[in-house]
């Protein structure tokens, strides 16, 4: 059976961006590489959406970036901007053909599609691929988008939605949140953030055609695109045996409060190409111990509160928006922290923060 140094079991974001990573800075001159990905053929799936908060490898793979954006309640609106940070959307085709581009001019790194064709026994191996099963009655953030274009131009592609919560809540939290790439071609999606056991949450096609057409008033246009997804809001049990390194969602990188993951797998793939050589004695890498008892809190408010955040969002962003975003993107400071902190409703998250789930 063939063997190789370094074994990544996923191809998919953490994969491809851990292998481009390691090519870019020559971490594979005299090394090996397997990338394990049953997929037949790569095309776009997904539009990876972040403030961009550091510089990172894959800016011109970004189809448009914004620094103005908007949240909605049913009772109000409210604009807000950043011209340091700004928010950024990567379209994952792009993203591919630039890494794979990259990684065909080295001819020791392969593709497989099934790990019983290789011997890792002595391989350092990077693992995206959860293995544990997927528990319905816990929080998700789920969500189908789909981008549209209109004949006319419809959209101000100088704002971007990034909560409309003018909408059916049923029990839980739903919003839509629309990205204007054109005047005429727009991604939008509708979210919610429930447990999956409920249906009723999951007819997308029907609440995308009601919003497009009651909220935003669009009557005719024409689908190009269609993506889907479910992230766990929780995080995933870890089996991190020695010489093999959880990577991407399944290596904890989703902010679990709001899903972010595309500039956690960027962090992560640069700390293990500049720990490469000792990865055996440092630390498992992770997005900060502060976030996750944060994050906690926030999820145990929204899971016996839903019908009250739409106000806490909406009260989160009053105030700087810098603080917010740095908040959202892991990268605030304690004094930053505090201020997010002293926004929220105090009794519902001291309350969350003694109740055990
Ligand atoms: C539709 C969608 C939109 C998203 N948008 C955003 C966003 O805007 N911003 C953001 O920060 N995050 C976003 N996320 C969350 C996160 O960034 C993505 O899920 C990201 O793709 C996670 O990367 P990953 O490598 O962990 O998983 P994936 O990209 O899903 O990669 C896993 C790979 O493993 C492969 N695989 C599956 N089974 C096996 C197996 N048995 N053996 C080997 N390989 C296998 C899959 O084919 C896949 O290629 C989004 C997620 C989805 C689903």
């Amino acid at each position: 059976m063939k063997e190789f140094d370094y074994v990544i079991i996923g191809g998919g974001c953490a994969g491809l961006s851990l292998a481009y990573e390691l090519e870019l800075h020559n971490k594979l001159v005299d090394k090996t590489l397997a990338i394990i990905e049953p997929r037949e053929d790569y095309k776009r799936d997904k539009t990876w959406s972040f403030w961009k908060v550091f510089e990172h490898n894959f800016q011109d793979c970004v189809i448009k970036s914004w620094s103005n954006f908007s949240i909605n309640t049913s009772e109000a609106s409210h604009e807000l901007r950043s011209k340091k940070y700004l928010y950024e959307s990567v379209n994952s085709e792009k993203f591919y053909n630039k890494i794979l581009s990259k990684l065909s001019s080295n001819k020791k790194i392969k593709f497989f599609k099934n790990i019983n064709e290789l011997n890792t026994a002595n391989s350092i191996v990077f693992n995206s691929v959860y293995e544990g099963l997927a528990d319905k009655s816990k929080l998700w953030q789920h969500f189908q988008g789909i981008e549209i274009e209109t004949v006319k131009d419809v959209f101000d592609d100088r704002i971007f939605n990034l909560m409309d919560f003018n909408c059916e809540q049923k029990d839980a939290v739903h919003f839509f949140y629309t990205l204007p790439f054109t005047k005429n071609k727009a991604l939008i999606e509708t979210t919610w953030l429930s447990n999956l056991k409920n249906d009723s949450y999951m007819n997308y096609d029907l609440q995308l055609e009601n919003y497009i057409k009651n909220n935003l008033g669009i009557k005719n246009y024409k689908i190009n695109f269609t993506e889907k997804g479910a992230i766990p809001l929780f995080y995933p049990s870890v089996n991190s045996a020695n010489k093999k390194i959880n990577i991407g969602s399944a290596g904890g990188m989703t902010r679990i409060s709001t899903g972010y993951t595309f500039l956690n797998i960027q962090e992560h793939s640069k700390y293990i190409r500049q720990n490469l050589d000792s990865l055996e004695n440092k630390k498992p890498y992770h997005i900060g111990k502060k976030y996750k008892f944060l994050d906690n809190i926030f999820l145990k408010v929204l899971k016996n509160n839903p019908e009250k955040m739409s106000t806490i969002f909406f009260k989160m962003f009053k105030g700087s928006t810098n603080t917010v975003i740095k908040f959202l993107s892991n990268k605030s400071n304690f004094f930053e922290d505090l201020l997010i902190i002293f926004k929220m409703p105090k009794w519902i998250f001291i309350k969350a923060f003694f109740k055990n789930d």
